[in-house]
């Protein structure tokens, strides 16, 4: 069963301040996981994780997580900002970016943050721009189809990331022409995945890179960013990844590979998004109305505005009716939002105890690729972002949107200025 962080009476209690939805978060799970992870990775003197800002793009968490040593991935110009507002700079940030608009590189040089070139025409690109910087990092992209133990995973050959092995060679030749000192290696093959050997896998494929790298430029290879992908369990019956089985899995490999080749000192990073966040999130809604025609719906105050994934991938996210945990799922639902697509739903057939009007139902693990990737459809409006605290408060870290902030980027004329406060 999984387990919520949060539990009836405390939300109904949050929710006299805070009415639904809102997205929470729990300090206290996001600190033990990252010490986790840091303790997994402990065997390397360099390591250091960069959350992929992307998934949760919150300067509150940011900061919980840099007082934790972790710094930030970014790939846009917000995200950038988002790092420099939670205090991060010199050393703690990756920018892991594509398809590079002018004047990113730039400010993520002014940052010190590390570069990480998805393309190798992106050398003259940036070199034209504002220079290389001293460290630079390749995106690597093997091509092909990747497979790990459980068969196979995913498709990098059709994927519009990174530079071949070829072009990581010629590359890194240029870059030293250019005056560039240390190099960074990175790859990101699979997505939320929970197999216990895609970490060690990929490690083994660019580590042999680096040992190439180095053999044919004589390069200084500083890092080498396993970048993110770690799942989470979303489903009931799946299992947590063990994560210091992975953090060894990865020191085997680097025994086995660098350090033979005198690349013993190879900082290992990683860009986890999903698996330093998702659990640690939750989407709690209520259920506003009922409806009973070929199927039974469970009608919410959410959407897919607040969430995503369900309607763009069918994702699975559990939920839990607060205060029902221990009644029978002997009711089947549809648990929908208010959008006109019929896609909006956030369960589909259902097992869940009888809902009633009134209820609070937790979706769980939203903590990841939730509140981020939503939108404005149908004029819906984002919600808060709160954080239970390890004290048990809660303190609000995004207020829900207006309308007032939906209509501001029509603020250059008067027509919508009484709806403007
Ligand atoms: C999205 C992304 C990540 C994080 O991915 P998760 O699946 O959330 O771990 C890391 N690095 C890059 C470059 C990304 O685009």
């Amino acid at each position: 069963m999984k387990k919520t962080f949060l539990t009836k009476e405390q939300v109904c209690e949050i929710a006299k301040t805070y009415p639904t939805p809102f997205h929470i978060y729990d300090e206290k799970g996001i600190r033990e996981n990252a010490r986790r992870l840091k303790e997994a990775f402990s065997w390397n003197k360099g390591y250091k994780e960069f959350f992929a800002v992307k998934a949760t793009p919150n300067p509150y968490l940011m900061k919980i997580l840099r007082e934790e040593g972790i710094g930030a991935d970014c790939s846009s110009m917000s995200e950038l900002l988002l790092s420099e507002a939670a205090g991060l700079g010199e050393g703690e940030i990756m920018f892991s970016s594509n398809e590079t608009p002018a004047g990113e590189f730039t400010k993520a040089k002014s940052m010190g943050a590390y570069i990480n070139l998805d393309d190798i025409t992106h050398i003259d690109f940036l070199n034209n721009e504002c220079g290389v910087p001293e460290t630079v990092c390749m995106r690597f992209n093997p091509g092909g189809i990747y497979e790990l133990e459980n068969g196979i995973m995913d498709n990098p050959g059709d994927a519009k990331y990174g530079c071949t092995p070829d072009q990581m060679v010629e590359g890194y030749k240029k870059l030293m022409a250019l005056g560039v000192k240390n190099f960074g290696i990175h790859s990101f093959l699979v997505s939320n995945t929970i197999a216990p050997d895609y970490y060690p896998t990929l490690a083994r494929t660019l580590f042999e890179l680096a040992v190439r790298l180095k053999e044919e430029t004589g390069a200084h290879i500083s890092f080498i960013n396993l970048s993110g992908g770690i799942g989470i369990p979303y489903r009931p019956e799946e299992n947590e990844v063990d994560i210091m089985a992975v953090g060894q899995g990865v020191k085997k490999v680097f025994d086995e590979v660098l350090v033979p080749a005198g690349l013993g000192d190879v900082k290992i990073f990683t860009e986890l998004g999903r698996y330093m966040m998702g659990p640690y999130g939750a989407l709690v809604v209520k259920a506003i109305h009922e409806k009973h025609i070929y199927k039974e719906y469970i009608g919410v105050d959410a959407c897919a505005v607040n969430l995503m994934r369900p309607a763009m991938y069918r994702a699975y996210h559990h939920i839990t009716v607060l205060g029902k945990e221990n009644e029978p799922a002997d009711h089947v639902y549809d648990v929908v939002g208010s959008l006109c697509e019929n896609n909006d739903k956030f369960a589909i057939d259902r097992a869940l105890p009888k809902i009633d009007i009134g209820d609070y139902l937790y979706i769980h693990d939203t903590g990841a690729h939730g509140y981020a990737m939503g939108y404005n459809y149908n004029g819906k409006l984002k919600s808060a972002e709160l954080l239970l605290r390890e004290d048990g408060s809660v303190k609000l870290i995004r207020r829900a949107e207006t309308t007032s902030d939906y209509f501001r980027t029509f603020d250059f004329d008067d027509l919508m200025k009484p709806y403007i406060k």
